[in-house]
């Protein structure tokens, strides 16, 4: 076998332009988005082919990355290429209409679905954590998140704070891949928001791409900055060097309690992502390698009292939430019985949008234009300007949001409105007021695209928190529709046994056929989310089932 040398950067082309590297744009989307997953200002650790989300991966390993690109480069415009966790597995003939990438990631049959099982066969090269958008191709940097993150807030301002974030400070921690997006999309709902990151090099990309505005390693001058601001009415995000278990409990003996409070380290994996109290990101880096369990161990118990502490502020006032990083449940296994006295985000300030098949919708510019996506912004002002909600994103995200790799933008779009944009796009690809096609998709993070019993599907009216059919019947409804290329992952966001998920994407090339495709699957797939909200009992749910003629058999009248 070759030698391979780990560097991303001999392999990872960020390929732009009209000029195909393989036989279709849809090959060649899948191609650039994957390149794009791994662009050094898009991904965390390029270098470890890791995209976000601790080991959030887009490939198994740089053998199975160079069979993937040669693959595509290779496949015809009747083929699918199969991807099990991150490896290219087979090619068969499909039709012209159908996925021409399939991918399946990190699933492991329920009984065995633990970390243990997954890192004994991740040693073995014989898995890799796809996380979300990293094992599927549509990852676009922190920008893929911050909608969402500034939705959540912006409920969570009109629940508790009169509809702004004005004059309060939340506190929380992790700047990663996902977590960076908090202290922007705090400054947007015009908050104060510390964070606390335990790697200097996270808070120095988060200001670098201004997700942050400042940085200290003292807790005394972040709280001494907050206050101040807070005290003028002004926004302002500081990043606070040190680990969060360890610096909550000290401000909570302060009697510094927070107007909110959350986190977003990666807890979800105590191994490779949450760092154990009393050390740095290297200390831990080095007991990860140097004794795995005590690390496990370490990082496990570092979270109790990461939560205790938690609890702590929430009882002295603290607005808290759990912000889908499962550290509740590690917390209960721990010992810590009220760990899930707070609630999680989605049950707390999303479901509604999900009940109406609203989420997080997202496009890319494959000509690397940032112009492109300009236009599309201005599409959107004009096509939905009775939705002033959406408006004002779009033109807070022209100002404030930093283009990561390949120029992209992501807005909140519900049923109907997706596939009224998604004709939008293509026809503006067919007259070539766009210069290259447009990848279109979304997180996994969706209305009817996750079964995860502590995020996703928290206290669902009916009890069918952990019924992992839907996301199941979401990927295969868009694979059948057409879509570009289709996941189903296990363990994203929460960690192994905790969620089940699928992803879909989908590119608008300008064609008819693409325009037939892009209306099935852009209906289907927040179609799913409405459904699976209406089975469950929601109101909402069933009145806009009703209001949209979705034919849910069962509904009655
Ligand atoms: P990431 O691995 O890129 O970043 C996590 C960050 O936490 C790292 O920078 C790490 O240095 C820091 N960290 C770890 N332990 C720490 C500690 N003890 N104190 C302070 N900092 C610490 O992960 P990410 O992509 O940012 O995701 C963060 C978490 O949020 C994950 O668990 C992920 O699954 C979850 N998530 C949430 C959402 C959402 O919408 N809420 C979406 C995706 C992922």
């Amino acid at each position: 076998m070759k030698a391979h040398t780990n560097d991303a950067a001999e392999r990872v082309i960020a390929y732009t332009g009209t000029e195909l590297h393989t036989k279709g744009w849809l090959q060649e989307a899948a191609l650039r988005m994957l390149m794009n997953n791994l662009h050094p200002d898009v991904a965390e650790h390029p270098d470890r082919l890791v995209v976000y989300g601790g080991i959030g991966k887009a490939a198994r390993n740089w053998e199975s990355f160079d069979a993937i690109v040669a693959a595509l480069k290779r496949l015809e415009n009747d083929e699918t290429l199969l991807v099990q966790s991150g490896k290219p597995v087979a090619v068969f003939r499909t039709h012209r209409d159908a996925p021409r990438v399939l991918i399946a990631n990190s699933n492991l049959v329920p009984a065995y679905a633990d970390w243990e099982t997954f890192h004994e066969l991740d040693r073995r090269g014989l898995m890799m954590y796809g996380q979300m958008t990293a094992g599927s191709w549509i990852y676009i940097g922190s920008q893929g998140i911050v909608q969402g993150t500034y939705e959540t807030f912006s409920e969570l301002a009109r629940q508790h704070f009169g509809g702004s974030l004005k004059g309060t400070i939340t506190l929380t921690a992790g700047l990663g891949g996902m977590g960076g997006a908090q202290p922007l999309a705090v400054t947007m709902a015009e908050g104060i928001c510390i964070a606390i990151e335990v790697d200097e090099s996270r808070i120095d990309k988060r200001i670098r791409t201004r997700y942050l505005d400042k940085k200290t390693d003292s807790a005394d001058e972040a709280i001494r900055l907050a206050v101040e601001a807070k005290k003028e009415g002004k926004a302002l995000s500081i990043g606070l060097l040190g680990n969060a278990s360890d610096v909550l409990p000290v401000l909570l003996e302060r009697g510094f309690i927070p107007d909110v409070l959350t986190d977003q380290t990666s807890a979800h994996d105590p191994l490779n992502g949450y760092v154990p109290s009393g050390m740095t990101a290297e200390e831990a880096g080095e007991l990860r390698a140097s004794d795995p369990e005590l690390a496990v161990k370490k990082a496990k118990s570092s979270m109790g009292g990461h939560v205790r502490a938690m609890i702590g502020m929430m009882d002295r006032g603290a607005v808290t939430f759990d912000y889908g990083n499962n550290i509740r449940q590690v917390a209960k296994d721990e010992g810590v019985t009220r760990a899930f006295d707070f609630p999680g985000f989605v049950p707390a300030y999303i479901r509604p949008q999900f009940c109406e098949g609203r989420g997080p919708f997202r496009w890319v510019a494959l000509s690397g234009d940032p112009e492109d996506i300009r236009k599309t912004d201005e599409v959107i002002l004009r096509e939905f300007s009775d939705n002033v909600q959406l408006c004002n994103w779009i033109r807070m995200a022209q100002e404030k949001i930093e283009f990561q790799g390949l120029p992209s933008r992501i807005c909140w779009l519900g049923y109907g409105e997706r596939a009224r944009f998604g004709k939008i796009i293509n026809d503006m690809v067919a007259s070539g007021e766009l210069k290259a096609p447009i990848v279109i998709g979304r997180d996994h993070l969706d209305s009817g695209s996750v079964a995860s019993p502590n995020r996703e599907t928290e206290a669902m009216k009916d009890g069918s928190d952990t019924v992992s059919d839907w996301p199941i019947l979401n990927a295969l409804i868009n694979a059948v529709g057409g879509a570009t290329w289709v996941s189903v992952h296990h363990g994203g966001g929460v960690g192994m046994g905790y969620s089940q998920h699928a992803g879909m994407v989908i590119v608008a090339d300008g064609t008819k056929e693409a325009e037939a495709r892009l209306e099935r699957v852009l209906t289907s797939d927040p179609g799913m989310g409405i459904a699976r909200h209406a089975d469950a009992g929601y109101e909402v749910a069933i009145r806009t089932a009703r209001d949209k003629g979705i034919d849910i058999p069962m509904l009655g009248k």
